[in-house]
């Protein structure tokens, strides 16, 4: 399951695919023009976007050139037709993968779950690691807290492993934004205080007793051992 945006200026293209997405378990936003469309992109913070090129407001691979100046979010493009052309621009202009119209939600879903999957196979060679009780295994994507198995949503378990490689380094928001969420800039620094709140929750701990997670005032939080 995928928190996915859909940038469609069709309305029927546009449902149809929605409902095709949400079949197969995936939330899904949506924006019928470029400018909305890359709004979103910043302030929901997607898993990943679908964006057609052929938009009312601006060229979809002007969207895209915008979107990856601030974002490393993966980005399928859809393209009327299958215009080579057109598919290298976009691939230039950073997309990670390309659908031409007029195509199934099953093939988009497919390419969806490889395009997720790349970037997943980066964490296959990355050692667990351990900080007290914690232990962080990327390679099966989870957590244990004292052998406990802690169900973290993939972002939760991006933070903690950032955190966790870290431990004891003060690590700033901005950082988490630009690392854990590949955004170069966005004004929500509130979605990190809001995962960072969830994952205390989860470690059973709290803002204003914390243990593994620190806040340090007016710069960032570590993730520390908080020993017996
Ligand atoms: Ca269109």
């Amino acid at each position: 399951m995928a928190h996915l945006l859909l940038v469609e200026d069709d309305p029927l293209v546009r449902s149809a695919l929605i409902r095709a997405l949400t079949e197969r378990g995936h939330a899904v936003i949506s924006a019928s023009a470029g400018m909305p469309g890359l709004t979103r992109a910043v302030e929901d913070r997607p898993d990943l976007v679908v964006l057609d090129l052929g938009l009312p407001d601006l060229d979809g691979c002007e969207v895209l050139r915008m979107l990856r100046a601030v974002s490393t979010v993966p980005v399928i493009v859809a393209t009327a037709r299958d215009d080579e052309r057109e598919i290298v621009r976009a691939l230039d202009a950073g997309a990670d993968d390309y659908v031409v119209k007029p195509f199934g939600g099953a093939q988009l879903d497919a390419r969806i779950r490889a395009v997720l999957r790349r970037g997943r196979d980066a964490d296959d060679g990355m050692p667990a690691v351990a900080v007290g009780g914690l232990r962080v295994e990327p390679a099966a994507r989870e957590a244990t807290l004292d052998g406990v198995l802690l169900g973290l949503t993939p972002k939760e378990f991006d933070l903690l492993h950032y955190l966790a490689v870290r431990a004891g380094q003060v690590v700033t928001r901005r950082e988490l934004l630009t690392e854990v969420w590949r955004m170069a800039y966005g004004g929500a620094d509130k979605t990190v205080d809001v995962h960072l709140s969830w994952l205390r929750r989860k470690l059973g701990e709290s803002a204003q007793r914390p243990r593994y997670l620190q806040t340090v005032h007016g710069v960032g939080v570590k993730l520390v051992d908080p020993g017996p």
